[in-house]
């Protein structure tokens, strides 16, 4: 079985966010389920410079304003087809924003292309690669549906996946004719969405299956609370909404392997933490104080992940004697919050700014806790790392941090099952309460390792999720082959 996974970002090429990480590994995972993945990215600068060689499968000439080209290529062990189009992505940095911040102008376009591209593959115009089914991964990927709808090839399997339903892709409306649309989808009970143009809305109305990244967000989202305007579609295409849950790469989150540590570790050698823990301090600028627990973050700083949350806790964090190391990249507001939040407490709360795989990898094995305060998370990845490498995540209870960690209640700790802390509501007295509950545990050294051993024997990687995608993949290819018989 053949799939194509429409994607605007895919690790390690090319990452702002989970989407990539997920965008990333899931191919891998499929193969070992019998299903050959390649992946349509946009050939922005680092995706190109990442091949080391390429075939022309075919040339466009006019793709929104210029001529195309797309490549066949290898590259980290993914099969790539790269949408190599100048005039749209040949574009340094973030690859939706300009230096200043800004939206690309020609976002709309920039990533109708993506779609109208995956369209034409999905239909079989290209010699040698007829997909079984074609995933499409957020609103980049979106318009992809909505070409096929709007064409009368034959229509293979489609599913639409939601890595985070806020970024929506809301373009004007009046641009509806230069994308090469009908008018006729400019409705309700198409891809209007107040007016506008939604490209994730688009995919939703149109994909045979839709996913999102965890069971509890696919339920949250088809409420008014946590709808962002498309709970009603939503709800209406509940019976083939589904929450798969996002694992990590366990080869690249390895404590036995992993070189960002200063020394491996596993579940019969965690006292080996303290060692990272040790060049972690140093290197952020901690003290070195004994029996001190040292909580982490490790996030984008925008609000949905509630920073300020911590930011309104750190004075309990630090009379519960604990310390905070922050490594996080975002808006400047926040910065400015955390820069201060760092100045007021030397050598007991450390912020890093900016992007850094590297050490986003020592804090994972330096620190004693994760703190993820999100007010919604898909999925959230940076609780699978905590988990797997012994660091107890205390998390909110949304989304998936509620489906992924198993909270340290009475009940779950004489079961034997707890993994971390949950909290909720996501607000400050909240967190401060699982704070509490964590100096609590941490006074019982036998008790945080047993949590630890438990964390450690989470099962984070991909390999379940992948199942339940190949089996969703079946399903929806074998529909649409019955449709076109
Ligand atoms: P989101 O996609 O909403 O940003 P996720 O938890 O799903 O959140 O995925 C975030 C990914 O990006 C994780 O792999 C996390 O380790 C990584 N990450 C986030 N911020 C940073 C940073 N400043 N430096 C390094 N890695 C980061």
């Amino acid at each position: 079985m053949q799939a194509l996974s429409v994607a605007s970002e895919i690790f390690p090429l090319i990452k702002t966010g989970g989407l990539a990480d997920v965008a990333g590994a899931l191919p891998r995972a499929l193969a070992r389920e019998g299903i050959a993945v390649r992946s349509l990215v946009p050939g922005y600068p680092a995706v190109l410079a990442a091949l080391a060689g390429s075939e022309e499968m075919r040339g466009f000439e006019d793709v929104f304003g210029g001529p195309a080209r797309l490549l066949s290529a290898e590259a980290a062990g993914l099969s790539l087809l790269v949408l190599d189009a100048p005039h749209l992505y040949r574009r340094e940095g973030n690859p939706y924003l300009d230096a200043t911040g800004l939206s690309w102008p020609d976002n709309a376009f920039r990533f109708a292309a993506l779609g109208r591209v995956a369209a034409d593959i999905a239909e079989g115009k290209l010699p040698g690669f007829v997909p079984d089914v074609v995933h499409a991964h957020d609103w980049q990927a979106g318009l992809t549906f909505a070409y096929l709808q709007a064409g009368s090839g034959p229509r293979c399997g489609t599913v639409m996946t939601i890595h985070n339903l806020a970024f929506q892709g809301l373009f004007p409306g009046e641009i509806l004719g230069r994308l090469g649309l009908p008018a006729s989808m400019m409705t309700l009970e198409g891809l209007e969405f107040y007016g506008q143009i939604g490209f994730l809305k688009a995919g939703l109305r149109y994909a045979d299956a839709i996913t999102t990244v965890s069971p509890t967000y696919a339920v949250e989202i088809r409420t008014p609370e946590n709808g962002m305007g498309l709970d009603g579609l939503l709800r209406a295409r509940a019976s083939v909404l589904s929450g798969i849950c996002n694992g990590i790469d366990t080869e690249i989150w390895n404590t036995r392997s992993d070189p960002q540590l200063v020394v491996p570790y596993d579940a019969d050698t965690l006292e080996r933490k303290t060692i990272n823990k040790a060049a972690l301090r140093e290197r952020l600028g901690l003290a070195e104080v004994a029996d001190t627990p040292l909580f982490g973050l490790i996030t984008r700083l925008t609000s949905q992940k509630g920073i300020d949350l911590v930011i309104a806790t750190i004075p309990d964090l630090m009379a519960g004697g604990a310390q905070l190391a922050l490594l996080g990249s975002g808006e400047a507001a926040i910065e400015v919050a955390l820069a201060r939040a760092a100045s007021e407490n030397p050598g007991r709360v450390a912020v890093v700014f900016g992007y850094d795989e590297g050490l986003a990898h020592l804090m994972q094995g330096g620190c004693d806790a994760l703190i993820v305060p999100s007010r919604f998370e898909p999925c959230g990845l940076t609780q699978l790392a905590a988990l797997r490498y012994g660091t107890l995540p205390v998390v909110s209870r949304v989304g998936g941090l509620a489906d992924t960690v198993i909270d340290a209640n009475e009940a779950a700790i004489s079961a034997g099952v707890a993994t971390g802390f949950q909290f909720g509501p996501p607000n400050a007295d909240s967190l401060r309460q699982a704070f509490d509950r964590a100096f609590v545990l941490w006074q019982d050294k036998a008790a945080w390792l047993r949590l630890q051993r438990n964390a450690l024997a989470s099962d984070v990687g991909w390999d379940r999720s992948a199942r339940i995608y190949a089996s969703l993949f079946r399903s929806v290819a074998s529909q649409a082959a019955s449709r076109r018989a």
